[in-house]
């Protein structure tokens, strides 16, 4: 993996007009299709793994997973076994996402809505360990304790890149910013930008998840309003945004996390937030293989959003 990723400044006539130096952490080049935060949260599970002597991974995900996509070419190339288990029917498997997971040798096992929503229980954690017992399992999304030290290589990064005030990240299940919090040390101003409705309840997830960290930490926080309508849910007119973002940059964003990110980050600036003069780093966490799965359910016209040669030559 070429890392560190690299930082570029964009320049755009709006950061112009607001004083503003805008930068982007590129982690979405870490690699031409793996899910860059991905990547990095599975680093130390990988590693643990290992430690544990488990022969393999089972994780969960959704059938357009960036993280199912993640953890199926990290533990191909890790020389891994590993099970994904997915929340749905079978005909999922004939998905861009699926298709390539199985390629890399990712078991898929489909389970119904219903038991996928016990994914954190311990009782079916249980039974899984019991009929698994040779893997270790990863909650969804990759996020534990062992996701956070990948994480903090951002920082680490970051401090030999370039001087900054304030870095803004998409937050899912929280473990990217949990890692970015951790590393810190109160250093800068973190904003995560919930990409599901009523993100609030995140704030105590981190907590609960990672007391040590985030407890004593006052430098960061969740904007809970810019979830433009729940998890994989935007307009036209985002949409519009964001492909016009990407023809004024040539960088190139989804709209499910990454392009939220931008568009909070881009209503924040409009709205007068930012100081002038402030340094912004927007991490650009990847996820740009869930494209194709957007276009297969008809959400979006691929052809507009300017995909990099590696992502549609798939
Ligand atoms: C999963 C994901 C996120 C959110 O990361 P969390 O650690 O779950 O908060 C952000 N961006 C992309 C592209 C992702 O795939």
């Amino acid at each position: 993996m070429p890392l560190p990723s690299p930082l570029e400044k964009i320049t755009h006539p709006l950061f112009k007009q607001f004083g503003l130096e805008v930068f982007i952490k590129r982690d979405d080049l870490i690699h031409p299709i793996i899910s860059g935060n991905k990547w990095r949260k599975l680093k130390g599970n990988l590693v643990q793994a290992k430690q544990l002597g488990k022969k393999g991974i089972l994780s969960f995900g959704g059938a357009y997973s960036n993280h199912i996509h993640a953890l199926a070419y990290a533990c191909f190339s890790e020389k891994l076994p590993c099970i994904g288990v997915i929340r749905g029917e079978e005909f999922y498997q004939q998905n861009t996402t699926l298709k390539q997971a199985a390629q890399w040798q990712m078991q898929l096992k489909f389970v119904d809505r219903q038991t996928y929503r016990m994914r954190h229980h311990p009782d079916y954690l249980a039974e899984l360990a019991k009929e698994f017992p040779d893997y270790f399992i990863v909650p969804e999304g990759g996020t534990n304790i062992y996701a956070l030290s990948g994480m903090a290589e951002v920082i680490e990064e970051l401090e030999q890149q370039v001087e900054f005030d304030t870095l803004i990240t998409a937050t899912g299940s929280a473990g990217t910013i949990s890692g970015l919090i951790a590393a810190d040390n109160n250093k800068h101003q973190l904003i995560g930008i919930p990409v599901l409705k009523q993100g609030e309840y995140l704030v105590n997830e981190i907590k609960r998840l990672f007391p040590k960290n985030c407890q004593k930490f006052n430098n960061w926080q969740l904007r809970t309003e810019f979830h433009r309508g729940g998890y994989g849910k935007f307009s036209a007119a985002d949409a519009e945004r964001i492909v016009e973002f990407i023809d004024t940059t040539g960088i190139p964003f989804e709209p499910v996390y990454s392009g939220k990110m931008l568009l909070a980050f881009l209503d924040m600036m409009l709205a007068g937030e930012f100081k002038q003069g402030q340094r912004i780093v927007l991490l650009h966490t990847g996820g740009l293989q869930g494209l194709n799965g957007l276009a297969e359910r008809g959400k979006i016209n691929l052809a507009q959003w300017h995909l990099p040669s590696a992502l549609q030559a798939q």
